[in-house]
């Protein structure tokens, strides 16, 4: 140990090369042992892990010194009842945020109460969007043409890098000399962002010998990864999914402690008209709370939550009852690469019953993005009766501080 410290103080062996020399658990407490010293931080905690880190350190995690741990709650059980996802399952959690497991704990009580959720993948495809410049608007305008007439070329050249990624799109936008050109796969068990990253390598380099644009950024910020937009809103990005349940009055009276009229209200005045008025993309009570907590338990990348905010909830009075929705338009996920493949997220990913590869390809995301979907439906569910109960603050204050416990 104290070789390797004196070695990376003096600057002869840098921090990230330590892997080079050394196995990984060993690495790991070298760097982790240093940065201690050099910030005089007792790291004891962070280095207390069970996960077996050799994966994790050359796919997941560069210069790593340990891990973090969140905690997982479960909800449910939820039925859903999806093209893809039918049954009962226990909703893994990981979140700091108290009474976050114990409000979606509720509306999947209400969802379950209800005969379940119903659910939908309405669209399927990854995107990512290099940028080009060209020397006049003629020469963009031109280099659109040939990529929208060359579509099966550019399909042919991506498939060469994968063997699950399919070309389903290739949209261009030009913009003065800025050629963009949005290419969307269907990545089956992938969320697919590196594997639609190299294919795309392939496209922009065929696009540049036979049009004479310049490749500036294989990603443009028309796809978009991971910044709240329109595109993403309107188009969709990964998966787009939709989730709904009738809830009779009876059950919104005894579960949810209020009335349709009032859980409508809320809906239509908070979700719809605040978010409008707000200028906010998305029009949900906390979807990005639901999404981030999943995501984090099941080895996805939390900075998608920014795509899952893009979440539309709706709440239709219906005889005796209400019929609510959520509609998620940008929900990357995936059951295959990642960190799907660490050992607490897999067990997350398993106790859903989607880890790994789906028989066929493809069927086991499409599974989770339905999971996930009515798991969302049932954190709005809860927190929209939540509030038009006035029990908001109530919840949280028992909750969240730890002021008491209350029945959930
Ligand atoms: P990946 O771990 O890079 O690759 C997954 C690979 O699994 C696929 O390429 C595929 O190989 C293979 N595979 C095996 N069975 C499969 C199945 N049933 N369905 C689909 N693929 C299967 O994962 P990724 O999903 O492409 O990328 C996820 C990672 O990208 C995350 O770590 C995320 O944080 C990161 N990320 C990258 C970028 C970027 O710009 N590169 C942006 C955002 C996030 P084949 O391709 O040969 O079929």
């Amino acid at each position: 140990m104290d070789e390797y410290l004196n070695r990376l103080k003096s600057g002869a062996l840098k921090l990230y090369a330590l892997e080079q020399e050394l196995p990984p658990d060993e690495a790991v407490k070298v760097r982790r042992t240093f940065i201690e010293r050099e910030t005089r931080t007792s790291l004891e905690s962070v280095g207390s892990y069970t996960i077996p880190i050799i994966d994790a350190v050359k796919k997941n995690c560069e210069n790593m010194i340990g891990t973090v741990q969140v905690p997982i709650g479960v909800a449910g059980p939820l039925t859903v009842n999806g093209s893809y996802a039918k049954g009962q399952y226990y909703i893994p959690l990981a979140t700091t945020e108290g009474a976050l497991v114990a409000s979606v704990n509720r509306g999947c009580n209400a969802i379950t109460q209800s005969g379940g959720a119903e659910v939908r993948v309405l669209h399927d495809g990854m995107t990512r969007a290099p940028v080009f410049s060209a020397v006049s608007i003629i020469e963009a305008a031109d280099a659109a043409l040939w990529v929208e007439s060359h579509f099966n070329d550019l399909k042919n050249k991506a498939e060469e890098t994968t063997r699950h990624g399919v070309l389903n799109g290739a949209m261009t936008a030009v913009v003065g000399t800025n050629l963009f050109v949005r290419l969307e796969f269907d990545t089956k068990d992938a969320m697919g962002m590196n594997m639609v990253t190299i294919a795309s390598q392939n496209i922009a380099d065929l696009i540049v010998q036979n049009t004479g644009v310049r490749l500036v950024s294989l990603s443009g910020n028309f796809c978009t990864d991971k910044k709240p937009a329109a595109i993403n809103m309107i188009l969709g990005r990964g998966r787009s999914v939709t989730a709904g349940v009738f809830l009779g009055s009876t059950l919104v009276k005894d579960v949810m402690k209020t009335d349709i009229d009032s859980f409508i209200e809320v809906n239509t005045r908070k979700n719809l008209i605040g978010s409008a008025r707000a200028g906010s993309l998305g029009m949900n009570a906390h979807a990005a709370n639901i999404i981030a907590a999943l995501f984090i338990a099941c080895g996805q990348d939390p900075a998608h939550t920014v795509e899952g905010s893009l979440t539309i909830t709706t709440a239709d009075k219906q005889e005796d009852g209400v019929y609510v929705a959520v509609t998620i338009p940008a929900l990357p996920v995936g059951t295959v690469g990642g960190g799907t493949g660490l050992a607490t997220q897999k067990e997350c990913l398993q106790l859903l019953g989607v880890a790994g590869g789906g028989d066929p390809p493809g069927s086991n995301a499409k599974t989770f993005a339905e999971i996930v979907a009515a798991a969302v439906l049932a954190g709005e569910i809860s927190l929209i009766g939540a509030q038009s109960a006035q029990h908001l603050a109530r919840a949280h204050r028992e909750l969240g501080r730890g002021e008491g416990r209350v029945k959930i």
